[in-house]
């Protein structure tokens, strides 16, 4: 179906919530996707952080395709294996010592604040329930998260919003502070604000709220759906800040594509969750966890982790090159292969030149773009961005 046709049906028949480039993805491989008419196109937005090894990755295909033969679904009310070896392998790598598997991003930030609450409920009684949560954050689009979500503009038309969530000023040490009550359960963040702009928090800042955190008996609740599965050059961004978040969400690359959600915790708040207080049908499906068993896999045992990190400083080191010939380029942030740029334009105008010279980029808050390729994106490729987004700049100059 060409793809004039499938936007038609797709207009007719889908309810409208999403903006689409005019293009249809047919296949991918390696970092490129291919579209109706044939044509490939580098990818530097990897299903939005989602697709880590980027497309038709064999290992991972062969161990999904061998799960499918055996076991797509049964249901929590099993044992099964895939599930079990997932939750050590994250605990193992991780600070924390149990897991519950979701669907999705916002269904384990779902997870994590349930669990916050329980905690703080069990421990301090109904009156500490209250989440702390960051200007510009994003935590998903459930009543919930689009709740603890910093941004007006998701929540708009939906209230009432949920109770028990405020906001304050990302990487701003005195506004939590001033903001941190008796009722104050949990601080909700991500390391690197990935939706809001790619906006990284100063180690100190990190270090300084895990010091609040402990000292106030206050759960620190790390969002790394979008930081996560090595995409900042570490398999956990935490890793890079020297503290330990308490509950930890994860979400995007996990699966490498196959969706599922993980909420992470350590045993002491774990305990929260007992029989019957969470759920769900899908959660931590067997072919889910195959699927992420093997990426986690993949990421540890080659030398992958180790080259997205490499590949991710060159890329930021080529977008600091652009900045000093390209005035409109504000500032260059990231980690590993999450970077940005923030520019003095609208950003969109760009994407729409760079899909036309077949790379595809993503700009979040219409002036920052952002670059979340594959892991596996090779420096040659990354040198194709590099020489397309000059180009386009260029012209515009
Ligand atoms: C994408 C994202 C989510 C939401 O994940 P979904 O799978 O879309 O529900 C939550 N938090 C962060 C940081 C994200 O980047």
């Amino acid at each position: 179906m060409l793809t004039e046709e499938l936007q038609a049906i797709t207009h007719q028949y889908v309810m409208n919530t999403y903006d689409r480039l005019p293009l249809s993805i047919v296949r991918g491989q390696g970092s490129k996707v291919y579209d109706a008419e044939g044509r490939a196109y580098l990818d530097c937005v990897g299903g939005i952080a989602v697709n880590a090894l980027g497309y038709g990755h064999p290992d991972l295909v062969a161990s999904i395709e061998r799960q499918v033969r055996q076991l797509i679904h049964t249901s929590n009310l099993f044992y099964t294996e895939p599930h079990a070896k997932l939750a050590r392998e994250l605990a193992e790598q991780s600070f924390a010592d149990k897991v519950f598997f979701a669907n999705s991003g916002a269904e384990a930030n779902e997870a994590a604040i349930k669990l916050a609450r329980k905690y703080s409920h069990d421990h301090f009684g109904p009156n500490r329930s209250e989440i702390l949560t960051m200007e510009n954050s994003f935590h998903g689009r459930t009543l919930a998260t689009l709740t603890a979500t910093g941004q007006t503009k998701v929540q708009h038309g939906f209230e009432p919003l949920v109770p028990g969530f405020r906001y304050v000023p990302y990487n701003d040490l005195q506004a939590l502070e001033a903001n941190v009550t008796e009722h104050t359960a949990a601080i909700m963040l991500e390391p690197i604000l990935g939706e809001g702009g790619v906006v990284v928090a100063s180690a100190d800042y990190l270090k300084a709220v895990r010091n609040l955190c402990t000292a106030r008996n206050i759960l620190l609740i790390f969002d790394e759906i979008q930081t996560g599965m090595g995409r900042t050059g570490t398999l956990f961004a935490y890793q890079q800040f020297g503290i330990q978040p308490d509950i930890m969400t994860l979400g995007k690359g996990l699966g490498g594509g196959i969706p599922i959600g993980a909420c992470l915790a350590t045993d002491t708040v774990a305990k929260a969750f007992t029989y019957g207080t969470h759920g769900s049908t899908f959660g931590g499906n067997p072919l889910a966890c195959t699927a992420a068993l093997q990426v986690l896999r993949i990421l540890l045992e080659g030398e992958e982790l180790k080259r997205s990190q490499e590949r991710g400083n060159y890329l930021h080191k080529g977008l600091l090159a652009m900045q000093e010939r390209f005035p409109i380029i504000k500032e260059v942030r990231g980690r590993g292969l999450l970077q940005g740029i923030e520019l003095t334009v609208d950003g969109k105008p760009i994407v729409m030149d760079c899909l036309a010279r077949r790379v595809i980029i993503n700009c979040t808050m219409g002036h920052v773009l952002r670059f979340i390729p594959p892991l596996i994106i090779t420096q040659a490729e990354i040198d194709v961005l590099l020489t397309t987004l000059t180009d386009v700049l260029s012209k515009r100059q």
